[in-house]
């Protein structure tokens, strides 16, 4: 039989938002000592809305080289590709059937439209295989811009603009008031996290970190005897939520982290998790 407490404490969370997968999880959340926070859909909207098209080489025109990253990024379910999409659709571009498509983990993805080699990538990949770019325009607040590059010449990038979330600093004020240490973990530049995390006031952030690398730190972390809680919307951080003692997904986010994560924030709202931490805590003490 389900004890009473447990019943009222499951419609409780469901009024919080809360969507509980995993019951033991959910009652270890009073046990958790650091919140580890992907950056992207997470702490930010995700809405990464095209802020500006740029091309370096002439014999290319923008709509061009924007309907070929668009061929390509119809594979991806990145916010990246997302907010490419949608600003081909409003420009009316046909969207070109694209092959081979291979995504690199953190770095980007690659494919073939007709005969053409189509990579976008982020400017960890620039640096990793020593590409060679125009200087480009300062990014500010949550920008991020992504280069394509034709048969592995750059030919311009597409800068998007996300949004942090309302609700986000409320969120890490509470967490930190309750003693428990937050972390940013990103696969973005050191420029955005930093601006995110000093924005809301956070304990810390690493950036560039690549997916497998973000299971790595929360291994780290649980060998230092931290109860590691991570929230991610699982592109590409499934493992990550998967190896954190309790694994939360935002509810926007995709099917695997849905099925990876112990705990799903329905609303997608990062002052959910406080309400979790606060209320896992209540819960326990009512048991005892
Ligand atoms: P986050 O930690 O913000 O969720 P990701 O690990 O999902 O970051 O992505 C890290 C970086 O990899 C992005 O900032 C971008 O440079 C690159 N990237 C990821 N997916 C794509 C994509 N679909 N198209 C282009 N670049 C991508
Ligand atoms: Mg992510």
């Amino acid at each position: 039989a389900v004890p009473l407490v447990v019943a009222i404490s499951t419609a409780v969370s469901a009024q919080n938002g809360l969507l509980i997968r995993n019951r033991t999880a959910f009652e270890n959340s009073r046990k958790i000592t650091t919140i580890i926070f992907d950056k992207t859909g997470t702490l930010t909207k995700g809405s990464h809305e095209v802020a500006e098209v740029v091309v370096f080489e002439v014999g290319i025109s923008e709509r061009e080289m924007l309907r070929l990253a668009a061929g390509v990024e119809q594979h991806s379910e990145h916010y990246i590709a997302q907010g490419i999409l949608r600003k081909a659709k409003e420009l009316h571009i046909e969207v070109p059937a694209s092959e081979d498509f291979n995504y690199l983990p953190g770095k980007g993805l690659e494919g073939m439209v007709g005969n053409q080699d189509v990579k976008v990538v982020g400017p960890n990949y620039l640096q990793e295989f020593k590409v060679e770019v125009p200087a480009n325009k300062a990014e500010e607040g949550v920008e991020t811009a992504v280069y394509i590059l034709i048969d592995k010449k750059p030919v311009g990038y597409i800068k998007l603009r996300d949004q942090i979330r309302e609700e986000s600093a409320e969120a890490i004020a509470v967490l930190k008031k309750n003693g428990i240490k937050n972390l940013l973990l990103t696969g973005d530049n050191e420029r955005v996290a930093k601006s995110v995390s000093e924005h809301l006031k956070m304990d810390g952030y690493l950036a560039n970190v690549l997916p497998h690398q973000k299971q790595e730190k929360i291994k780290e972390l649980q060998a230092q005897n931290e109860f590691v809680a991570m929230t991610g919307d699982g592109v590409n951080d499934a493992p990550a939520l998967a190896q954190a003692d309790v694994g939360i997904a935002v509810g926007s986010g995709t099917d695997v982290a849905a099925e990876t994560a112990d705990i799903i924030l329905v609303n997608s709202n990062p002052k959910d998790i406080a309400s979790l931490i606060l209320f896992g805590k209540a819960t326990y003490r009512k048991m005892i």
